[in-house]
């Protein structure tokens, strides 16, 4: 199911981000797309302080692809690709390994193009978020989640 949702500033961008993450568990991949100042990064911002992580401890991942928070109910693993030039630069990450261990959200996930550095199923499972600019500080947030029996979860968001 989609679930549609404008906010107004980056603190509200945020909060969704919390709710969403209620929902996740280990294993789940959060694909964020949306252009440079969307609020993707503003939205780990919220995922992490959901998990239990303080959200100052997040930025985008400026020399390195991946950061890692712990100290909340799951890892969060926060990947951003806008920098990245040769997919081949994410074959030593080992991103399958990562998700497994917690959550992992993804920045730029339309640069995850082409083989297998996630099981299949972990796009098909993944919970896609597109951000798209308004006028002014408004964005619009779409949240795609596969799995049905989360629908009254995000019901509230
Ligand atoms: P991205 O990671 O998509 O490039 P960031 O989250 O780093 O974007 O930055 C978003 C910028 O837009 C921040 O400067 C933030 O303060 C601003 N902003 C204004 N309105 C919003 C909003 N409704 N949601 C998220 N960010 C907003
Ligand atoms: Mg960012």
């Amino acid at each position: 199911m989609t679930k549609t949702i404008t906010t107004t500033s980056e603190s509200e961008t945020a909060a969704v981000g919390r709710e969403l993450a209620a929902t996740l568990s280990a294993g789940d991949v959060v694909l964020m797309y949306g252009d440079l100042g969307a609020g993707k990064t503003a939205f780990v911002k919220g995922l992490a302080e959901g998990l239990g992580v303080p959200g100052d401890e997040v930025s985008s991942p400026t020399f390195t692809i991946m950061q890692e928070y712990r100290g909340g109910r799951l890892p969060l693993f926060h990947v951003d690709l806008y920098r990245l030039d040769d997919p081949r630069e994410l074959d030593d990450l080992g991103l399958e390994e990562i998700a497994e261990a917690g959550v992992l959200a993804i920045e730029w996930a339309e640069k995850l193009t082409g083989d297998a550095r996630l099981k299949p199923s972990r796009y098909e499972d993944a919970v896609v978020v597109r951000i798209q600019h308004g006028d002014g500080d408004s964005r619009t947030i779409s949240i795609w989640i596969p799995d049905p029996n989360l629908g009254p979860l995000i019901a509230d968001l």
